[in-house]
């Protein structure tokens, strides 16, 4: 099964995407904590990721969109997996396509988890993050059992420097402009899925659920 989540920055991709890859045995495959992951360890993609990332725009398609394909010949894609953040604009969506069609494969379902930008706020700023592990917390509604701490790993959590007020506005309206065109990009496709984003976490994963099937 190939999923991709779409959603504007906070609206609980991660979050579904991480339940989906355990109950679905697929992996995560997420360039935003992939992006992460290289400016951590200081690579030259993660110096070049970071300019653009620190002022909420996206990094360009050409960094991007071989990282996701070359991230497939691993063998655990091989039943498929749930892409986190990405594609972003139509281009990056048109070469998805491209390089699954050459495999004479395709996406099966593009999952929209449709938050409004109201809520988009609350949510970015009590987020946490480990970068660690990869899971992302919020401090009101789903808190960690130790204050700062991840349960996963017991790493320290951060909140990201992207998630700051002045950074999630840009997000946001990078998002409207460059990724909600493909919202209809996948409509004309015939597998984009709306949930309601807005719900528990737990609803929201039942209303994945159902459209995949148990
Ligand atoms: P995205 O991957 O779309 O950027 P995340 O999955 O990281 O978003 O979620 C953003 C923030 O909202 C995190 O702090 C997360 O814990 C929290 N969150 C995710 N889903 C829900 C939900 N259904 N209700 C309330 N908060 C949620
Ligand atoms: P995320 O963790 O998905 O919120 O992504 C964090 C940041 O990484 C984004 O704001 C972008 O700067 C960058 N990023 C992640 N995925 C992509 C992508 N597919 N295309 C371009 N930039 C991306």
């Amino acid at each position: 099964m190939k999923i991709i989540m779409l959603g504007a920055p906070g609206a609980g991709k991660g979050t579904q995407a991480k339940k989906i890859a355990d109950k679905y045995h697929i992996p995560h495959i997420s360039t935003g904590d992939i992006f992460r992951a290289n400016i951590k360890n200081e690579t030259e993609l993660g110096k070049k990721a970071k300019t653009y990332m620190d002022q909420g725009l996206l990094v360009p398609d050409e960094l991007t969109v071989n990282l996701v394909i070359d991230r497939f010949k691993n063998p655990d894609c091989a039943d498929g997996y749930v892409l986190d953040g990405f594609p972003r604009t139509i281009p990056q969506a048109e070469s998805l396509d491209a390089a699954l069609a050459e495999l004479g494969e395709k996406i099966d379902y593009a999952i929209n988890v449709d938050v409004p930008d109201d809520n988009i706020i609350n949510r970015m700023s009590g987020r946490r993050a480990c970068l660690s592990c990869g899971a992302t917390y919020h401090i009101v509604h789903i808190p960690t059992k130790e204050e700062g701490i991840c349960d996963r790993c017991g790493h320290e959590l951060i909140l990201r420097d992207d998630d700051k007020p002045e950074t999630v506005n840009k997000r946001l309206s990078v998002y409207h402009e460059q990724t909600q065109p493909l919202i209809n990009y996948y409509t004309a496709k015939k597998i984009l899925v709306d949930v309601d984003g807005t719900k528990d976490m737990a609803d929201v994963f039942d209303a994945i659920v159902k459209i995949l099937g148990a």
